[in-house]
């Protein structure tokens, strides 16, 4: 269960004070299927951004499953953001020099939880892109990308899934395939909450909430409760799994890196002028001291016994 008491947030900006959300209480059911609506500027991405715990209202409280929000550090925020809620957005936001696989894993790496490798390419056929694992972002189309940022939103089997627009860069054939997704995660168990300005879209959930001027202006709800099948487990459920956390974050970071060094390649190659350049600077002054400290010594050698010093003496 999702609950808000009285969440207000205020922005202060060069133009003035926003007050996007003003004394918001809401209570979302687990399992439920809701749409937020509203005008461009009404607070739907910041009561999303609350709700996702990607920010802290200034007034008021944050519930997830009972459980008090703001009296939370940073770090167990982040926890708990990455088990129990998955994000898909209007852009993707997919790493594009990694492969479907390895975008999907992510969050899993970030847990450090641990999951069978069957279970990715479970929850990548779920989303129907089996024969694309190994593509990147670039080499899919737009609802592949985004059925692919919906499996990774789902890898940590989280019970909370929030859409932010997700159908917002799609053509009607994609937004009527990741909205029959959506439906049928919920029919899951999952508890999803949908942000859209397009009531055609916002109709597609059980309960529909208005929001204008950063205030729920209207509440339909139908609620639709049950259970979810688990694709990835915790750490002492794993006992046959693979770490893929320990596989992939020596093969996955190098990976990273020489992908990294091949996608910017002039800025590798000066990066290495550069480097060569500052050792070859630092062996040239070294070499020259060396050179200017014996020049120093010879010449005081050379300095024999018959040499006659005359020095001013008194009368
Ligand atoms: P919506 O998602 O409905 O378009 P938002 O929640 O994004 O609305 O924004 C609500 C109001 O808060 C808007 O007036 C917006 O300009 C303002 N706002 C949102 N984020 C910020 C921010 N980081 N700084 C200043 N103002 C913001």
């Amino acid at each position: 269960m999702i609950e808000l008491r009285h969440v207000s947030k205020t922005y202060h900006s060069d133009g003035g004070i926003v007050r996007a959300l003003q004394d918001v209480s809401l209570v979302i059911e687990r399992g439920e299927f809701v749409a937020i609506i509203g005008p461009s500027g009404s607070g739907k991405s910041t009561l999303m951004h609350i709700i996702g715990l990607l920010d802290r209202p200034d007034k008021g409280s944050l519930y997830i499953s009972g459980d008090e929000m703001s009296v939370l550090n940073d770090n167990d925020i982040a926890a708990i953001r990455n088990i129990r809620i998955g994000f898909v957005f209007q852009q993707f936001y997919l790493i594009p020099r990694m492969t479907a696989v390895q975008n999907v894993l992510l969050p899993v790496v970030y847990s450090g939880r641990k999951c069978e490798l069957s279970a990715v390419e479970r929850v990548i056929s779920r989303v129907g892109l089996e024969r694309r694992m190994e593509h990147r972002p670039n080499q899919l189309s737009g609802g592949e990308q985004q059925r692919i940022a919906i499996a990774r939103a789902l890898i940590n089997d989280p019970g909370i899934i929030l859409a932010d627009e997700p159908t917002g860069n799609l053509d009607s054939k994609n937004q009527a395939e990741i909205l029959r997704m959506l439906r049928e995660l919920n029919s899951l168990g999952k508890t999803v909450v949908l942000v859209t300005h397009d009531r055609d879209i916002a109709n597609n959930a059980d309960r529909v909430i208005e929001m204008k001027d950063g205030e729920i202006v209207k509440d339909s709800k139908v609620s639709n409760l049950s259970r979810s099948q688990s694709e990835c487990v915790q750490p002492d459920k794993a006992s046959s799994s693979v770490d893929v956390r320990r596989e992939l974050n020596i093969g996955a970071y190098l990976y990273q890196a020489f992908s990294s060094i091949a996608t910017h390649k002039m800025r590798s190659f000066l990066s290495v002028i550069g480097v060569l350049i500052g050792v070859a600077s630092v062996i040239s002054m070294m070499a020259i001291t060396t050179g200017a400290s014996e020049s120093i010594k010879k010449s005081l050698a050379s300095l024999g016994s018959n040499l006659l010093s005359v020095r001013p003496g008194h009368a």
